[in-house]
């Protein structure tokens, strides 16, 4: 436990971020209050990491549980910061922390502004993840997924996306659907190993040969592509759902019949070079990809009502700090033109659906510094009364042992886990015997 000399620092969100910030502070003599929406630590790595990842996810369970077995670390579930939980970042602002540090992800949604983006059996991609990797309360609401299911986006969660259509749903055809082309996808070749077995190739060349000039136009070669698909061995075996990709294709409008969606208007794109960077510019022609299901996997943005000063998506920093690491993750109020001081943003909070787990890691070890230097500590002992409640458990009190440690139900997800409740009420009463305390 620190003495009275060391830092009381509030760090908000217990995904990977908040996580290992919380562990590098606490290794540097702070004690740490842990805040967390969900009641379960873990973040994305618990909720979104693809469900039968058994290793990768059960690795870093075990981690967070030994992080939060430091008896200078008390964990708060199931407290969500915030203008709809029972504590504000204004309210938080004022207990008189030594640092804040807002590591709670990118919690908002991004629309692209596609006409029908909201009709029913259309979905944001993190909704459906959170769905099957059973976060109350997504765990309980119904996700009827289609036999034509097309995925906008061709990154990493696409692939996990078709991956849940190929093996878990009864789909025959996932089509993911690009603005680009093949050599601008997103996602690692390692995790394009999962949908293999569903990939169709055959339906791949044929694509190709159909964008074959829109791509030589920028100096790009299809037949590389051909050349690496012929080297990868083929799937033992495959699923009965066939996955196949549509370039160059611009989404324009979800079109519905009798509330049903049966298709994708997209309009067709060229390609543009501009310095190092491939743009993707609409040719007017319009085409539609019959579908029954639309899943958005664009990414995702931080939550504007938050409550931290917001802009173009992003929460305001320190503008120009990349040379003090510390201060590149200070949280800037553009109004009186100065820092917050003390508040830090890390993480998918600091740039939205940016990397995998090992980068939000680092990026949380990198601003843990931010709160460590001699600046930040302006109201230590203020804190250290306020914050003497707070008593660290010699146990951590939460289990690491989760529903999705379990084998996955075949093909279809069970649905309908319960939400458990309560612990919210726990976390006011200690908020306020904090407060009363101080
Ligand atoms: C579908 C998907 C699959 C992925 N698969 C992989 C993979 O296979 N391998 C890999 O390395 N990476 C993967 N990633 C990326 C990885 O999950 C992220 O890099 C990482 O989780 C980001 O960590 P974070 O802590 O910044 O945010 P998050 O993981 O989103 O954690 C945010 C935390 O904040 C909490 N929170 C949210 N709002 C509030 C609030 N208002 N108050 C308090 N707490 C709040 C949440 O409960 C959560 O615990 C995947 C991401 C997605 C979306």
């Amino acid at each position: 436990m620190a003495d009275d000399q060391g830092h009381v620092v509030a760090v908000v969100g217990a995904g990977p971020a908040g996580l290992f910030a919380t562990r590098a502070l606490a290794n540097a003599g702070c004690r740490v209050l842990l805040l967390n929406r969900d009641i379960k630590p873990g973040g994305l790595a618990e909720y979104g990491i693809f469900l039968d990842k058994y290793k990768m996810k059960g690795g870093l369970r075990r981690q967070f549980h030994k992080i939060l077995s430091d008896p200078r670390i008390t964990y708060l579930g199931h407290v969500p910061v915030g203008p709809d939980g029972p504590l504000t970042v204004e309210q938080l602002l004022g207990l008189g922390f030594d640092a804040l540090v807002f590591a709670h992800g990118a919690q908002g949604t991004k629309y692209l502004g596609v006409e029908g983006e909201r009709l029913p059996g259309v979905y944001h991609a993190k909704d459906l993840v959170y769905h099957y990797n059973r976060l109350p309360p997504f765990a309980e609401r119904e996700f009827p997924m289609g036999r034509r299911v097309a995925i906008v986006g061709v990154g990493n969660v696409m692939v996990d996306i078709a991956n849940y259509c190929a093996h878990y749903c009864d789909c025959d055809e996932i089509i993911a659907v690009a603005r680009r082309g093949p050599f601008e996808k997103a996602y690692e070749d390692k995790e394009f190993e999962d949908v293999e077995d569903a990939f169709d190739r055959e339906l791949y060349r044929q694509e190709l040969e159909r964008i074959r000039p829109r791509l030589e136009a920028v100096g790009q070669n299809p037949d590389e592509l051909t050349k690496a698909l012929g080297a990868r061995p083929e799937p033992a075996e495959r699923t009965s759902a066939r996955l196949r990709f549509r370039f160059l294709a611009s989404p324009k409008r979800v079109v519905a019949e009798n509330g049903r969606v049966i298709g994708l208007d997209v309009e067709e794109t060229r390609l543009e070079r501009t310095g190092d960077r491939i743009n993707a510019v609409g040719t007017g022609e319009i085409s539609r990809i019959p579908c029954d299901t639309v899943v958005f996997a664009v990414g995702d943005r931080v939550d504007p009502r938050f409550g931290l000063p917001y802009k173009d998506g992003l929460y305001v920093t320190t503008p120009n700090a990349e040379q003090d690491p510390g201060a590149a993750y200070e949280v800037w109020d553009p109004e009186s033109k100065r820092p917050l001081t003390g508040v830090f943003v890390v993480g998918w909070s600091r740039r939205a659906s940016d990397g995998v787990v090992g980068r939000a890691r680092l990026d949380a070890e990198t601003s843990a510094l931010g709160p460590l230097r001699p600046a930040s500590k302006n109201t230590s002992s203020r804190a250290m009364r306020r914050c003497s409640t707070f008593s660290a458990p010699r146990t951590p009190r939460v289990s690491c042992r989760t529903e999705a440690a379990a084998p996955p139900p075949p093909r279809r997800l069970r649905r309908g886990s319960s939400a458990p409740r309560g612990p919210a009420s726990r976390a006011r009463r200690a908020l306020r015997s904090a407060a009363e305390s101080a």
